[in-house]
């Protein structure tokens, strides 16, 4: 039998398990303890009524939350995109091919160099309490080099998004219906074993409703589920075609109207909003107020990419969605963590009771509620993924 760890003297613990606390969905214990065994959680609760373990870790009154849930990043990449943004906030224009840069980069690294590339971001993620985290293919382009990124991205998580149609590449802009075709068929074959999800782009510019749906539905037919990039930059069928096809999630939705709100009320899609993305173009916010107030259940994420939110930081998104996006702390709080992992069709990670993943970050604070009122300081002093302690250089 494994040996079993207490984290005690907690002073706010955020479990996401109701059943600890009635009507609060963080299901937050003061006072609190967590029993780890193996690399599950096995108990919750006030820490005077511990029971005895083999080892005892003391929380020094900070606050415990769950590991954050990234539910969307594209992590496979190689080069720098600094002079379009510097270009995009100092108002100036620019000409290079957005996401077209990071595809010739890409296509160009060495299998090693983006395998560095990943794991780099994978560290700073984690460093920041992100203890799962999804990824994405979709700077490659070619079978060959979608189907190598799936691969590389296996390596390091489970949840791996075959993003074929992420744009058209310059090869065939003057045919996107033989893309749509190599995606659905060649680059499909060559992917769907590397991946468990498949997206789409499905936005004026990448591709519209019906590309979309013909994507998805043969992934679908593949064993792949489906999530789609909607209503980012303009209205459009996304949303609603997420919801029809049952896709874990929406990300995204910054346009919507009544019936797209309507529509994720009623279906099993979680509404994945990803703030860097506005933040980091000076966009318009995402309502999540909205979305919430409609009973749509909303997943929080970076959208981490070399492009329009190059950042892997989960605090620094709980902050931007209370400031900006008219959501609670213990909102957002919920939706980097639960919501993440219901965006990937997870009940074993974002929560912290008996039976999940002993997945968790420890703050230097004494509640969740700091992640919002002292943003951009780095409160995550520790993390514990699988049960085991993350080492990490001391400062
Ligand atoms: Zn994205």
């Amino acid at each position: 039998m494994s040996s079993s760890t207490v984290i005690t003297n907690i002073a706010t613990l955020i479990t996401n398990d109701p059943s600890l606390s009635g009507t609060d969905p963080l299901g937050t214990v003061r006072n609190a303890a967590v029993v780890i065994e193996g690399d599950r959680v096995v108990w919750t609760g006030g820490a005077s009524k511990a029971p005895a373990t083999d080892n005892r870790v003391d929380a020094d009154g900070r606050a415990v939350i769950p590991g954050f849930v990234d539910s969307h990043s594209h992590l496979v990449f190689a080069g720098d995109r600094t002079e379009e943004f510097h270009a995009r906030m100092s108002g100036r224009p620019y000409g290079a091919g957005g996401i077209r840069t990071t595809v010739a980069a890409t296509r160009a690294a060495t299998d090693a160099e983006l395998e560095a590339n990943l794991t780099r971001y994978l560290r700073e993620a984690l460093r920041q309490g992100t203890t799962t985290f999804e990824t994405k293919s979709g700077y490659g382009l070619t079978v060959e080099d979608e189907a190598r990124a799936l691969r590389i991205a296996a390596a390091h998580t489970d949840e791996v998004t075959f993003l074929g149609a992420h744009v058209v590449p310059p090869e065939l802009a003057d045919d996107p219906a033989a893309y749509v075709a190599l995606v659905t068929g060649e680059m499909l074959d060559a992917c769907a074993p590397h991946a468990r999800w498949i997206d789409v782009f499905c936005e004026k510019g990448a591709f519209d409703g019906d590309q979309a749906r013909a994507i998805l539905t043969a992934g679908r037919a593949k064993g792949l589920h489906p999530r789609v990039h909607a209503n980012q930059l303009t209205y459009g069928p996304g949303v609603r075609l997420a919801v029809e096809l049952d896709a874990a999630s929406a990300d995204h939705c910054t346009h919507l109207t009544d019936a797209d709100v309507d529509a994720l009320a009623h279906g099993d899609t979680v509404a994945t909003l990803l703030p860097g993305a506005e933040f980091s173009t000076r966009a318009q916010w995402p309502d999540a107020r909205r979305l919430l107030d409609a009973g749509v259940t909303v997943a929080l994420s970076t959208d981490c990419n070399p492009g329009s939110s190059f950042t892997s930081s989960m605090p620094f998104c709980v902050a931007l969605a209370v400031r900006d996006m008219g959501m609670t702390p213990d909102e957002a709080l919920w939706s980097a963590t639960a919501g993440g992992a219901r965006a990937l069709r997870r009940e074993d990670v974002g929560r912290l009771a008996p039976g999940a993943y002993a997945d968790l970050a420890v703050l230097d604070a004494p509640s969740h509620v700091h992640l919002a009122y002292r943003p951009g300081v780095p409160l995550v002093t520790e993390v514990w993924r699988r049960g085991v302690r993350v080492a990490w250089p001391k400062a």
